[in-house]
């Protein structure tokens, strides 16, 4: 796979390298926008992860940038969630910002959703400003574009109509502004009155208020708000999913308005499709298909969670593979790392052996033969830590594993037949402390051949003594890493 790599040694694919010397000279802003009325899953991240990605192409040329996260806190619920209070019905129409967090940890319902994210994104040591559409407005940095909006209400209502061939209500208006209930929907703005920033406006029932737009109290409607926001903030490049960039959707929509009433060039653009996850379908926040960033922190490095989201090719559908395909992920982008090797399915096996215990899983990867990967010690806990919650959340039933106690063996033993028992027995013997996995591995083997044993039965009962299962992983390497104690304990029967 071609490449570069940044100097803060995030790789830039070759994709973004193409993308970035297809926009013009800079400086830069990127922007990625997107809604917090729900969980913010690990699809929304590859949105995130696209631009970030040409943003890091572009500052690798050379360009000043600057890479936003725009969080559309401002915007009304439309729906009620999965898992969110049917109490709720009554915010519907009311912004994100100023509902209670529906778990009571945050100030609001947008921080609820918005705050583990931006955690996600710290951890992942993303060179990206976060910022918050309520405070946009309340900062008056989308007062010069909500003036114009208003003043051009027919020019923007045309291009509404032309473009989604449908009628728009006759009082409508581009401007949202909030009602003393605390609504921003259904309103009908009567008066624009620009040298006080503000509208006036009757609200459901029919009583005469007034809104000032450079303070926040209200928003711009959305699609307008789109082309709104590159002139404000003067965006060169955004990425956007299928849902935006259909016919008639908003990206049509916004690039007349950007054109026609902003008199702003169309950001350069990159349509990325959805990813999934294998076995259960596309990331919904409203089906409930939900895989959290966080998830995927913890169970690989973030530069890991950077390649598996956008995958080869993020203008390609695909499906994220967490269960049995994830081993040969890990082995892949090791290699490509150069990093220390060792099968990530052998550190799923030591993991789940030596539980927390750094030093005993040291031990056990010597004598495997990955003496290299114990040279750094911290950076071997946390792969393990990955390997152990992955065994723990997504291993198949085939790779999780766990050393019987010794009562759990010596019942599993007696399930054996005298010839097996006797096979164990003989291997105990002659194992010695020092050996490798190379020769447990013969001796498990020789001894039964010499024995008469099929080696089938003979590794079935050291898999049911160590494991109660009938395979596992490679037994010398495994039994390597044991103490000697713990396996003649459970072979001499
Ligand atoms: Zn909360």
């Amino acid at each position: 796979m071609e490449h570069h790599v940044n100097e803060t040694g995030i790789r830039i694919p070759a994709w973004a390298e193409r993308v970035a010397d297809s926009l013009g000279a800079g400086p830069h802003v990127v922007v990625s926008g997107i809604s917090v009325s729900g969980n913010i899953h690990a699809g929304n991240l590859r949105e995130v992860l696209v631009a970030e990605a040409v943003a890091n192409a572009l500052r690798q040329r050379g360009e000043k940038v600057r890479f936003i996260f725009h969080a559309d806190t401002i915007d009304p619920l439309r729906k009620i969630a999965p898992g969110i209070p049917q109490s709720y019905e009554e915010y519907i129409g009311h912004s994100l910002s100023h509902i209670p967090d529906p778990e009571g940890c945050h100030v609001s319902y947008a921080e609820h959703f918005l705050v583990p994210f931006e955690e996600a994104l710290r951890e992942m040591e993303m060179d990206i400003e976060v910022l918050r559409s309520h405070d946009l407005y309340e900062r008056g940095v989308y007062t010069g574009v909500t003036s114009e909006a208003i003043e051009h209400t027919e020019e923007l209502r045309g291009i509404l109509q032309d473009v989604t061939n449908r009628k728009m209500p006759e009082h409508w208006s581009p401007y949202l502004p909030r009602a003393s209930s605390g609504k921003l929907t259904g309103m009908r703005v009567l008066e624009h009155l620009p040298e006080q920033s503000s509208v006036v406006f009757a609200d459901e029932d029919g009583w005469e208020d007034s809104a000032d737009y450079s303070r926040g109290e209200g928003k711009l409607g959305w699609r307008v708000e789109l082309a709104a926001r590159w002139k404000a903030l003067g965006v060169t490049f955004e990425p956007f999913g299928k849902d935006h960039t259909s016919r008639g959707g908003s990206t049509d929509t916004a690039d007349r308005m950007a054109r026609e009433v902003f008199h702003f060039p169309v950001p350069g653009r990159y349509e990325y499709e959805w990813i999934g996850l294998k076995g259960r379908g596309d990331m919904s926040s409203s089906r409930g298909i939900v895989l959290l960033p966080k998830d995927l922190l913890e169970i690989m490095p973030p530069d890991a969670v950077r390649r598996i989201i956008l995958g080869r090719d993020p203008a390609r559908r695909f499906d994220i593979d967490l269960e049995g395909g994830f081993p040969r992920f890990m082995d892949e982008y090791r290699a490509e790392a150069g990093e220390p090797y060792v099968p990530f399915a052998h550190l799923v096996t030591v993991a789940q052996t030596v539980g927390e215990d750094v030093d005993a899983a040291a031990r056990m990867l010597r004598r495997g033969g990955y003496g290299e990967a114990t040279r750094d010690m911290d950076k071997l806990a946390q792969d393990l830590r990955y390997a152990r919650n992955w065994a723990g959340e997504w291993a198949p039933e085939s790779m999780r594993l766990g050393l019987l106690d010794p009562a759990a063996s010596q019942e599993a033993a007696s399930r054996l037949d005298d010839e097996q028992r006797a096979y164990l027995r003989e291997v105990s013997a002659r194992l010695g402390a020092e050996m490798d996995g190379d020769t447990v591995q013969d001796v498990l083997y020789t001894t039964a051949i010499e024995r008469g044993l099929k080696p089938k039965r003979a590794f079935a009962a050291v898999y049911r003594v160590l494991l109660g299962k009938s395979s596992g992983p490679k037994a010398g390497p495994f039994i390597a890493g044991l103490t000697l104690d713990q396996v003649t304990e459970r072979f001499s029967l």
